[in-house]
C-alpha cells in the first residue's frame, strides 16, 4: 500500500473544547483512513501511479488514467487534504490561534486587514453548499486568495499552493455543533496553526 494514514500530530483531544475528541476519533480514525483506503485500492489498478506523491498525482489529474481518475480525485483528495488539516491546526497552548508576524503582514496586505481576512474567509468557509472545505492559498503568481473547494476536491489541482485548510463537511462539526456550521467556524480560529501557514507561504 503506497499510502498510509498519518498519525495526529497531537492528542485526540489537544484541540478541546473547540474541536472535540470524538469527532477527531471519528474523523481521523475512520474518514481519513476510508479516502486513504480507496486511494490506494484505485491506485492498485494503476501501479506506476503509487511512485508520484499525492499531491504530484493531484497536481496532473488529467495524467490520471480515466477509470481512476474520479476515485482519485475524490480519495486522493481525501487522502491529501485532511492530511494538511491536521497540520493546520494547533492546540492553544501550542500557538493555535496566534499569528506570526510574516504571515499576519501577507494577509493583511493581501485583504485589507487581519479583521477583514477572519470576517471573508469565515464567510467563504459557511457559504459551501453542502461539502467542502475552505482555503487561503498561494497563487503560482504569489497572490494570496479565499477559495473554497467542493467535495474533496484540492486546490493543488487548480495549480493553488493551500496555506490554510478548514474543512467544513458535516463530519468535521456535526457532532458537537450540529447544524451551526458557523459556531464550529468561529471555534476553529482558536486552534488555526498560523505558524504552518507562514512556513508554506512562499516555500517552493
Ligand atoms: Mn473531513
Amino acid at each position: 500500500m503506497p499510502f498510509t494514514l498519518p498519525n495526529l500530530p497531537y492528542p485526540y483531544e489537544a484541540l478541546e473544547p473547540y474541536i472535540d475528541t470524538e469527532t477527531m476519533r471519528l474523523h481521523h480514525d475512520k474518514h481519513h483512513q476510508t479516502y486513504t483506503d480507496k486511494f490506494n485500492e484505485a491506485l492498485g489498478k494503476h501501479p506506476e501511479l503509487a511512485a508520484k506523491s499525492a499531491e504530484d498525482i493531484l497536481r496532473d489529474l488529467n495524467s490520471v488514467p480515466e477509470d481512476i481518475r474520479t476515485a482519485v480525485r475524490n480519495h486522493g483528495g481525501g487522502f491529501y487534504n485532511h492530511s494538511l488539516f491536521w497540520l493546520m491546526m494547533s492546540p492553544k497552548e501550542q500557538g493555535g490561534g496566534e499569528v506570526p508576524d510574516k504571515i499576519g503582514k501577507a494577509v493583511s496586505d493581501s485583504f485589507g486587514g487581519w479583521d477583514q481576512f477572519k470576517q471573508q474567509f469565515s464567510e467563504a468557509a459557511a457559504k459551501v453548499f453542502g461539502s467542502g472545505w475552505a482555503w487561503l492559498v498561494q497563487g503560482p503568481d504569489g497572490k494570496l486568495q479565499i477559495t473554497w473547494t467542493q467535495n474533496q476536491d484540492s486546490p493543488v489541482s487548480q495549480n493553488q499552493k493551500p496555506l490554510m485548510a478548514l474543512d467544513v463537511w458535516e463530519h468535521a462539526y456535526y457532532l458537537k455543533y450540529q447544524n451551526k456550521r458557523p459556531d464550529y467556524i468561529a471555534a476553529w480560529w482558536n486552534v488555526a496553526n498560523w505558524a504552518e501557514a507562514e512556513k508554506r507561504l512562499n516555500s517552493a
